[in-house]
């Protein structure tokens, strides 16, 4: 069985991780969002593509929540030393990927011929596939002013009010090899419980993905960010609040209608208005089991919706 992903950074790395605790990880692709891609200091970097990378290679730092672990920062000191920018921490083991992407770019490699090298390297069967090898921005409007992803996001810690996010770039961006092709011969298609709007809205985005998910014979389930109402990390219920959005699973469901067949929200939390079926597991992820229970959760709500079950 072949299942692919729309997945952000942290929260949807959890539910790949997860997938692959119980799938062989040659049938599973994730298609990842490069909205969030800058230059700095000149590299070129991915923050989500690195995220998947380091979680699926064991390398990721569980506690800091986004990096490698055991890192060192020998570099950000040197910098800091240096009155460079310090902002956006760099550790050691982390810019070997930056400046050998750089390198391969220089070479005229791609990002997903690059991020295929990575995977290998590390021996991952996963196919991780960047949404477009073409540059989408990812822009929010907040009331200080359109802001570039990492200003709003790292430099400002998504204090300013958001109203709005659009994604440069987009109109022209094709999507990256292979990604229409896993969305229409997948036999399900799920959306992590990344931010709807900062992460799996870049990847609908690209011209052609949204209309291939549609048109994709297989059932597509998401994993909703919320329990309780509240995001587990990250902005996205500041971001809901702001765009005038309640904070429920329906909000959810109605952000991606049209797209969705169903939806898998925590154990705890009521449906209320959603449209779709929906099913509940206790999704908040912080063991391998947690990570292993949703995937499986959301896959029996997707082959439920297959054979017609819900
Ligand atoms: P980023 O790109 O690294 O910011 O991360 P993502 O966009 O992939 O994930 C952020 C979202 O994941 C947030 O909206 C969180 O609420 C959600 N999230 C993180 N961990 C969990 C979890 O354990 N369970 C659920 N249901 N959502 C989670």
């Amino acid at each position: 069985m072949k299942v692919t992903v729309l997945t952000g950074g942290v929260g949807g790395a959890k539910l790949v991780l997860g997938l692959t605790t119980i799938l062989p990880a040659h049938a599973i692709t994730a298609i990842v969002n490069t909205g969030d891609d800058f230059v700095h200091l000149g590299l070129p970097i991915s923050p989500d593509i690195d995220t998947l990378l380091y979680t699926l290679a064991g390398k990721s730092d569980l506690e800091r929540g986004w990096g490698r672990g055991g890192e060192t920062w020998s570099f950000m000191a040197a910098v800091r030393e240096l009155g460079g920018p310090a902002w956006f921490n760099l550790g050691d083991g982390d810019l070997a990927l930056h400046v050998l992407r750089l390198a391969a770019f220089a070479r005229g490699e791609s990002l997903s011929q690059v991020t295929a090298a990575f995977a290998r390297a590390w021996s991952l069967a996963t196919t991780i596939l960047p949404m477009s090898d073409d540059p989408v921005a990812t822009l929010v409007d907040t009331d200080d002013g359109r802001l570039s992803f990492q200003d709003y996001f790292v430099a400002r810690q998504c204090a300013p009010s958001l109203r709005g996010v659009s994604f440069g770039g987009a109109d022209t961006a094709r999507p990256g090899p292979g990604v229409l092709d896993a969305i229409a011969g997948a036999d399900r298609i799920l959306i992590a419980p990344s931010n709807p709007w900062l992460s799996v809205n870049p990847i609908l985005a690209v011209p052609g993905l949204r209309d291939a998910i549609v048109l994709a014979p297989a059932p597509v389930v998401a994993v909703s960010p919320l329990i309780a109402g509240q995001a587990v990390k990250g902005p996205t219920a500041k971001l809901m609040a702001e765009l005038g959005l309640p904070l429920t699973n329906a909000s959810i469901a109605t952000h991606y209608s049209g797209l969705i067949d169903g939806l898998l929200i925590d154990a705890g939390d009521d449906a209320g208005e959603v449209a779709v079926p929906v099913a509940r597991t206790a999704t908040l992820m912080r063991s391998l089991e947690d990570r292993a229970r949703v995937a499986q959760a959301a896959l029996d709500l997707a082959g439920a919706l297959a054979t017609g079950a819900t």
